[in-house]
């Protein structure tokens, strides 16, 4: 079947991302948006706009009824969530099937298995993945659970099944605050996620952080597109992505990039899904999957040459992947900025009025971004307003590349991290491809 006509349920860079390459495929688009985001460039640009709700992301873009009321009214005949918001919601999935409209996404039962942590663990180990050592399942018996991590050994790293975003977890040092912490844990994670299960995990001590993109037809066809360095995290979220790892070989990259792929064959895997690692001392540990696009894909499509989105898009039209796994060349370098309206020192956010805007171009240069002159960055959702994305033959030659892209970069009106980026990539560590996901906490305590 043919996608005429697609709704995106999303805002901000991703909304105009999916809108790119549907026009590209020649797909009409339908924006929604909240009340405050009437201005936003997604809605400017798409060939429909419609409005489904007040600014709080509850009422809007996680509306489920007024999204399928929209596509609807609309004529739509698929939807594509992005990522955040309603994209790993399996009922949501179930419901634009239900209405008979394409979901441009993995099919439900996956999205479930994959959301809640302990299923993804025991299924990621069944297709053969390794995974991070730890209880089997949830933990039931705090007994049980204590003589586990008695045998892997402390520090421990309890888990909420339910959690994502990096909440959900607590590091437990030794045996006697063992069940304190644990309690504490499941409590903010009933809270947070309204489910306070939980799961035990030995607490990697100084792991980088690398995942794989996968992609599936559907029909038991699946291929990996390599991996991703997220190591540059503060407070478990991603600021400065890479591809390739400056630590992973052709070699390794072949060996657990075919043993991803079939696992996602086996599992007759829809679309594009990520499949994310610890790696410490030539290791690899399983921890999740997410079964959407991710913020830092286009550091994929810099060195595949391959379009993550219109891929989605042929597989949720039934049609097979354009691209065979011996036909994928991994090429160059690319390293992504997130860049957010946030004090760069404080990490307060910073929503404002862009008065001044230059985004910088030139050669192997990408930003995806919502931003224009006089845009209003409305308070209510996610601080970040955009990405720079650039690619060089060499990694040397993207860090070049990247440093001369960010001095051109201009946003005038409110504070960014444009400045944190400058400092990070002038650092030797970084410019060496020497870290982990401790590594930008203890340089950012350093640099106060
Ligand atoms: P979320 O779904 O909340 O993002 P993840 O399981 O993906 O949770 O973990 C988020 C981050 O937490 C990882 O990128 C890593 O920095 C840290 N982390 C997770 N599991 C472990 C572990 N077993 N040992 C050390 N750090 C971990």
């Amino acid at each position: 079947m043919t996608i005429e006509k697609l709704l995106i349920a999303n805002r901000g860079e991703i909304a105009l991302r999916i809108h790119r390459a549907c026009h590209e495929m020649g797909i009409k688009t339908v924006a929604v948006h909240s009340t405050a985001d009437s201005d936003a460039m997604h809605v400017r640009l798409a060939d429909e706009a419609i409005c489904i709700g007040p600014p709080a992301a509850r009422d809007s873009y996680l509306n489920i009824p007024a999204i399928i009321s929209a596509a609807e009214i609309s004529g739509a005949d698929a939807i594509h969530p992005g990522y955040g918001f309603l994209s790993e919601n399996a009922q949501f999935a179930e419901i634009v099937e239900a209405h008979g409209l394409i979901f441009v996404g993995p099919k439900p039962e996956h999205i479930r298995t994959m959301g809640d942590k302990v299923e993804a663990k025991r299924t990621a180990g069944a297709l053969g993945l390794p995974l991070v050592p730890g209880t089997d399942g949830a933990i039931e018996d705090i007994g049980e659970a204590k003589r586990i991590a008695d045998e892997i050994g402390y520090p421990v790293l309890v888990k909420a099944a339910a959690g994502g975003g990096g909440r959900g977890m607590k590091v437990v040092p030794d045996e006697a605050q063992f069940e304190t912490l644990m309690s504490q844990a499941s409590a903010e994670a009933k809270a947070a996620f309204g489910d306070g299960t939980m799961y035990l995990e030995k607490y990697l001590g100084n792991p980088r952080h690398i995942e794989f993109q996968v992609f599936g037809d559907g029909n038991g066809n699946a291929i990996h597109l390599g991996e991703r360095d997220c190591s540059l995290q503060r407070r478990h979220q991603k600021v400065l992505e890479e591809a390739p790892s400056p630590v992973i070989s052709a070699a390794e990259r072949e060996r657990m990039g075919g043993i991803v792929a079939k696992a996602m064959a086996d599992m007759g895997y829809r679309g594009a899904g990520t499949i994310e690692f610890l790696y410490e001392d030539g290791e690899f540990y399983f921890i999740e999957m997410n079964t959407r696009l991710q913020v830092e894909h286009p550091v994929t499509e810099m060195i595949t040459g391959v379009d993550l989105v219109r891929e989605q898009i042929r597989v949720a039209e039934g049609r097979p992947l354009s691209v065979a796994q011996d036909e994928l060349v991994f090429s160059g370098h690319a390293i992504e900025c997130r860049i957010n309206a946030e004090d760069p020192e404080t990490f307060m956010p910073s929503p404002g009025t862009v008065t001044a805007y230059h985004v910088p171009g030139g050669m192997h240069v990408r930003v995806d971004s919502g931003l224009y002159q006089g845009y209003r960055v409305p308070p209510y959702y996610d601080s970040m307003i955009g990405k720079l994305i650039v690619y060089g033959r060499t990694r040397e030659g993207a860090l070049m590349r990247l440093k001369r892209a960010l001095e051109e970069y201009v946003i005038e009106g409110m504070k960014t991290t444009i400045p944190l980026h400058q400092k990070l990539i002038a650092d030797t560590d970084v410019q060496n491809g020497d870290y982990t996901i401790k590594w930008l906490e203890e340089w950012l305590a350093k640099q106060s």
